[in-house]
């Protein structure tokens, strides 16, 4: 099932830290349907990563995928509950995008390497490290489930801008 990807400004649960999945939810079929609709979700809007607030759903659920498998890639799924942030290194800057912010993009600084340490869906804890795309998209989405996005990582200058703009586009129905 394609879930409605919340967009920013719309609805406050992006903007708010999400509640941790608790032990007895793990290996669930609630679960494991709710990120297999997760991943259906992110494919649909072309998405390298969604975490469960865009789905208006305030709990600790992300998932991601950097491989490019629609082009052809073999698909590799990564699903991260109850995510912590091990250890960052170094720095990169690059253009970025959110789902829930579609059509804008902007040079956000990130680490160049993260290590995460996370469960999978049957509540097993592992542990992933990220270079480049993949670290940043496992910053994003972990930014997501603390209620920061990626507008929050600019200046107060530009993030007001953004606002503005979308304000414009809700005004116009164009926002939804
Ligand atoms: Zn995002």
């Amino acid at each position: 099932m394609v879930y409605k990807v919340v967009r920013y400004l719309n609805n406050p649960i992006l903007e708010k830290p999400a509640a941790p999945v608790a032990d007895a939810e793990y290996n669930t079929p609630a679960l494991h349907d709710l990120v297999e609709d997760m991943f259906e979700t992110m494919y649909a809007s072309h998405g390298i990563g969604l975490a469960a607030p865009q789905i208006d759903i305030g709990k600790r659920i992300t998932v991601i995928d950097v491989s490019g498998a629609e082009e052809g890639q073999e698909p590799e799924r990564i699903v991260l509950i109850n995510p912590e942030v091990v250890s960052k290194e170094g720095k990169q800057t690059g253009e970025e995008g959110c789902l829930s912010i579609p059509g804008f993009r902007e040079p956000v600084s990130r680490a160049k390497k993260a290590v995460v340490r996370a469960r999978d869906v049957k509540g097993e804890p592992f542990e992933i490290t990220g270079e480049d795309l993949l670290a940043r998209a496992l910053l994003h989405e972990i930014d997501h489930l603390n209620g920061v996005l990626f507008v929050n990582h600019l200046s107060a200058l530009k993030r007001d801008l953004i606002k503005r703009r979308i304000k414009k586009l809700q005004k116009a129905g164009e926002w939804e």
